[in-house]
């Protein structure tokens, strides 16, 4: 903290001198001294003493609320070029069989060649919100070129030392230094993709969260229940034991009414306590630059056929499984449909539930073309996704 609080300060013209103990002395300017709300002369403190007449910084303090502002829209855009070592050039036809997982299809490898591909990896605020809430980031790598999302990237991207191997041997065949990259989506395309991918994963990564907010849920449904429940037994007892007609027969019917009506408000009271609210926030990205060898397979499902390519990523030393069409989700098999060849995951093509005829959720994402019923794969109600891009001006929709 205390050296990225020199590093940003100094950046932005401070004076910036180590004070003991672990504190930092800091001369602004005025145009820092109102962005930070801070005095010409200050001292900061980061340890558990403070130097003399220092404030102290911390990591809980609206302190990074302030940093955030000063920083403002740099370090949000990042672009890199790598070359990993390779250990040795992938045997194409064995990749094929270890990724490639259709079992309503066959295929044919066409050929391999080494190219250069793009990934771009947006990486998200996911902020969810009950009776307690839970923060954490989270990266959507998405292969520009073939429009897979290995995000067995995301590891490797955290310890981006290790991408170098002093040791390995060189790749058999190098890229071309001019070969094309992969263009920039349109934003439309680029904010659809997010929308239908974001909320499967960050499900994935929430799933402990919710699985306790559910314990807790159910453990209060419980005891509301109990306790309305030893009420409403108890006042229906002393009705039974007086006499039709009694006046008191009629006061424990009301009682029993009031306390029907006191347990609907407090199950209403207990949904609004657990509702669940997920928003992501798109906040960085990255736009990762490397070379792959690029695997060209033919599909053939009956008499059609299409051709797609998939990538071996150098970082995940795989080949990059093509992704569902229908859901975006990293679930295995694929299973190929016949109207267009998508690639999809079973649920994409399972029969309809009103109808009960199959159908492929790729070629008619909103709704079964037989009997119109609207069905999606993810039936995300309270997810709310920004994909308005920061960092390089290229916005996208809100969704
Ligand atoms: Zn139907
Ligand atoms: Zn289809």
């Amino acid at each position: 903290m205390q050296r990225f609080v020199a590093a940003l300060l100094t950046e932005a013209g401070a004076l910036v001198e180590p004070v003991e103990p672990d504190g930092l002395e800091v001369l602004a300017a005025p145009p820092l001294q109102q962005a930070l709300g801070i005095g010409e002369l200050s001292r900061f403190g980061f340890g558990p003493a403070l130097p003399d007449g220092a404030q102290r910084i911390g990591i809980e303090s609206d302190w990074l609320a302030r940093f955030e502002q000063l920083v403002g829209e740099r370090g949000r855009y990042t672009r890199e070029v790598r070359r990993p070592a390779v250990r040795r050039a992938p045997e194409h036809e064995q990749l094929l069989e270890q990724e490639l997982d259709l079992e309503n299809a066959v295929y044919r490898l066409l050929g391999a060649a080494p190219a250069w591909t793009r990934y771009l990896v947006p990486t998200f605020r996911v902020t969810a919100l009950s009776d307690e809430k839970r923060e954490g980031l989270l990266g959507l790598p998405i292969n520009l070129a073939t429009g897979a999302m290995p995000d067995a990237m995301l590891a490797r991207l955290e310890e981006r030392e290790d991408w170098f191997e002093p040791d390995a041997e060189p790749q058999e065949e190098t890229v071309p230094e001019d070969a094309a990259l992969p263009s920039d989506w349109p934003p439309e395309r680029l904010a659809e993709r997010i929308r239908q991918a974001l909320p499967w994963r960050a499900d994935a990564a929430l799933a402990t969260f919710v699985k306790g907010l559910q314990r807790r849920l159910a453990r209060d449904l419980d005891r509301l229940h109990a306790y309305h429940n030893d009420l409403h037994h108890e006042a229906a007892l002393r009705a039974a034991q007086l006499a039709a007609g009694d006046a008191g027969r009629q006061r424990e019917a009301q009682r029993i009414a009031a306390i029907a009506q006191d347990y609907r408000a407090k199950l209403d009271d207990l949904g609004r306590k657990y509702a669940l609210r997920v928003t992501a926030r798109w906040v960085q990205t990255l736009d990762l630059v490397l070379p792959v060898q690029r695997l060209t397979v033919q599909i053939r499902r009956r008499k059609a056929e299409r051709v797609i390519t998939l990538d071996w990523n150098p970082l995940i030393r795989r080949l990059e499984s093509p992704p569902c069409e229908a859901s975006w989700s990293a679930e295995r098999p694929r299973l190929v449909c016949d109207e267009a060849l998508h690639l999809v995951v079973p649920a994409g093509l399972a029969p309809c539930p009103s109808c009960g005829r199959g159908y492929c959720r790729a070629c008619h994402p909103r709704a079964c073309p037989k009997c119109g019923h609207a069905g999606r794969l993810l039936a995300f109600t309270k997810f709310a996704v920004s994909t308005a891009r920061s960092g390089n001006g290229n916005a996208g929709k809100e969704g």
